[in-house]
């Protein structure tokens, strides 16, 4: 009993080691990502449930990596969030989606809102108001056409003030403030009222089992409620079938987002996908 107990102690020191290993390797990779040009955005459409109307996109960041191939976002931002890496790289995405957003607005692709999220180091280091405010200007896109998605967690992280002080200076920019994964975080109905947002996104662990699970459908109803008394749009993510679109139709959400309408598609087949009116 006593070797295996050590066999198990080596086989799991050696798989943290591997663990570590592979994390400094992908972080390595991670800090030449920009320069090699391997980072590149994805968008999907925001849809006006009652309409059917595409009224926004989301700016998803993906990354081909010579070495590692294709990493998911959920593997590589954590990493470059803990590595600080996620300054430079939010700077990029910012200044990308922002670059496209009005490219499509210059070839008259109707398109209200580009959706860009923003992480909580890239929030609270720095000059966010600063660096949006200059990208806007860079490239020429109209502040309405932008919104930042915030995480609940990050808006919380002080009670100074320091955050409702950046949020009116962000909105005095003219773009708007969406609450992403509204649900999951630490739900103060206080910072609600408070702080300047624009609209809740509901998080896709709520609207996956919908038609299956009471309380999920409970949830959901009093997010849309909480929503329209507060003055402020709601957004269901991860919209896959009929049944959710019907519910969230019926309770009056305003818009959703999910493989029901389209996955995230690079910018040449989104734009295709919007021109050809598929709704
Ligand atoms: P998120 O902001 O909540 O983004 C929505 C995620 O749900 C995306 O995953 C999207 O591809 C996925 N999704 C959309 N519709 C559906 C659906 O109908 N079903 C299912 N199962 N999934 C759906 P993705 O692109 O893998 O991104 C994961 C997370 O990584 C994002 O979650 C966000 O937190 C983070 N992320 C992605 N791009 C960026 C970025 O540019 N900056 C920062 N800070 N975080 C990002
Ligand atoms: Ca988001
Ligand atoms: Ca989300
Ligand atoms: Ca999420």
């Amino acid at each position: 009993a006593k070797a295996s107990g050590r066999n198990t102690f080596r086989f799991f020191t050696a798989q943290m080691n591997a663990d570590a290993h592979e994390r400094l390797v992908m972080l390595s990779h991670l800090r030449q990502a920009v320069q090699r040009g391997e980072l590149e955005l994805h968008y999907q459409p925001q849809v006006e449930l009652a309409t059917g109307r595409v009224v926004g996109a989301e700016a998803l960041l993906r990354w081909q990596c010579a070495e590692l191939g294709s990493v998911p976002p959920a593997r590589f931002i954590p990493l470059a969030e803990e590595s600080g890496l996620i300054i430079p790289i939010g700077e990029w995405v910012l200044r990308e989606a922002c670059r496209q957003a009005r490219a499509w607005y210059d070839q008259g692709l109707e398109l209200a809102v580009m959706a860009v999220n923003v992480s909580a180091l890239q929030f609270h280091r720095g000059d966010p108001v600063e660096m949006v405010g200059r990208i806007l200007r860079e490239t020429g896109l109209p502040a309405e056409c932008l919104e930042l998605e915030l995480t609940e967690s990050l808006l919380v992280q002080d009670g100074s003030g320091t955050t409702l002080n950046t949020l009116r200076r962000l909105k005095a920019l003219g773009l708007r403030i969406a609450i992403d994964d509204f649900g999951t975080g630490y739900s103060s109905l206080a910072y609600l009222r408070r702080f300047p947002i624009d609209k809740l996104k509901i998080d896709r662990a709520f609207v996956r089992d919908l038609a299956s699970d009471p309380e999920d459908a409970a949830i959901v109803n009093l997010i849309v409620d909480l929503g329209r008394i507060l003055k402020l749009k709601t957004v269901a993510e991860g919209v896959e079938d009929h049944g959710q679109l019907a519910f969230l139709c019926e309770r009056g959400c305003n818009d959703g987002q999910g493989y029901l309408f389209a996955r995230p598609m690079p910018a040449a087949a989104f734009a295709a996908w919007l021109g050809s009116g598929p709704l």
